[in-house]
């Protein structure tokens, strides 16, 4: 909205409504969707590098397209990305009921798949810092596992960095509470957050995820990939075990590899695809 000089104030005026406008829109439609159910859940495959075994399904949140209302000038085809709606929805503090669905939704299909055979490992969700700092998930999360009947060590949390530092003091202890549950937790974005890496021995977490901008420039990139053996040594001394996302290419594959990286996720074996359409990437007990 500055993208004007000085003397037009009138262009940014209509610009600041127009922002106002979309957010209070955008807003509207994510309050409909919540009410209406029109969330669904992605899942992406991580795999051990090793032997590319599925070893853990990342659910991600997708707004559902087809039910969507129109709501002015977001209506219609525009798709909006978890990226667009997630903060908005953190704001607004829908993101409670929006993380009970999905906590529950990946619960209820990650039992699907024990019932049915399928080796599928974990089942991973995202947790927000907001509702980190509201308090009550470690309650809702036991009560959720025990409804839908999947044992603790088929949940992986994903958090990130700068969501443990953001709920400040209660972070370990919100961790310990995690870990007494016997849920798998993996830091998520590493080497994104300017935190002190002390935390890390104190962290009960089993897993480091490096954030992709790390791995977009991988091989090529000589200060990525020093950053990446660093953070790959460095998680391995603290018995920690190592993902990379955002794997693209296999020369990407093949340097993460020689490193002795842990797991990849990425475009290179799967983007996010519906539940129904991950069984053909399990393998069956
Ligand atoms: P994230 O947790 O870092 O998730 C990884 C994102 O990278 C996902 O975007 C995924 O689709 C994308 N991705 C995976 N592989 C590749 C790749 O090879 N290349 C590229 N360019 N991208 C890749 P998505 O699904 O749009 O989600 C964006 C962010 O929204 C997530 O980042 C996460 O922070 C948040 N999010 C998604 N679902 C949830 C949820 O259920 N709850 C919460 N609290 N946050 C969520
Ligand atoms: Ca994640
Ligand atoms: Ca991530
Ligand atoms: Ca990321």
């Amino acid at each position: 909205s500055k993208r004007r000089g000085r003397n037009n104030f009138s262009f940014y005026t209509q610009a600041f409504t127009t922002e106002a406008t979309l957010r209070l829109q955008m807003e509207t439609l994510l309050r409909r969707a919540v009410e209406h159910s029109e969330f669904t859940l992605h899942y992406q495959p991580m795999v051990r590098l090793s032997d590319r075994k599925v070893i853990a399904l990342e659910a991600l949140v997708r707004l559902n397209t087809a039910g969507q209302h129109t709501a002015g000038t977001l209506g219609g085809s525009v798709t909006l990305s978890p990226n667009q709606f997630i903060p908005v929805m953190e704001d607004t503090g829908m993101i409670t009921s929006l993380s009970e669905w999905v906590i529950e939704e990946a619960c209820r299909q990650g039992r699907a798949w024990l019932d049915a055979g399928l080796d599928f490992g974990r089942v991973a969700i995202n947790l927000s810092p907001s509702e980190i700092r509201r308090g009550g998930v470690v309650e809702r999360l036991a009560e959720i596992l025990v409804r839908t009947g999947l044992p603790p060590q088929h949940l992986e949390i994903e958090i990130t960095e700068g969501g443990l530092m953001e709920s400040g003091m209660g972070a370990e202890q919100f961790l310990q509470h995690l870990h007494q549950l016997g849920v798998f937790l993996t830091i998520d974005d590493f080497g994104t957050g300017y935190s002190s890496l002390a935390y890390l021995k104190r962290f009960p977490v089993q897993q480091l995820k490096i954030d992709r901008s790390f791995v977009q420039d991988l091989p090529s990139n000589d200060n990525d990939g020093q950053l990446v053996s660093t953070m790959i040594s460095m998680a391995h001394g603290l018995r920690l075990h190592v993902v990379a996302e955002g794997v693209e290419m296999p020369d990407q594959e093949a340097f993460l590899s020689s490193l002795g990286c842990d797991v990849a996720q990425g475009y290179l074996y799967s983007r996010p695809v519906p539940a129904a359409q991950i069984s053909q990437m399990l393998t069956r007990h």
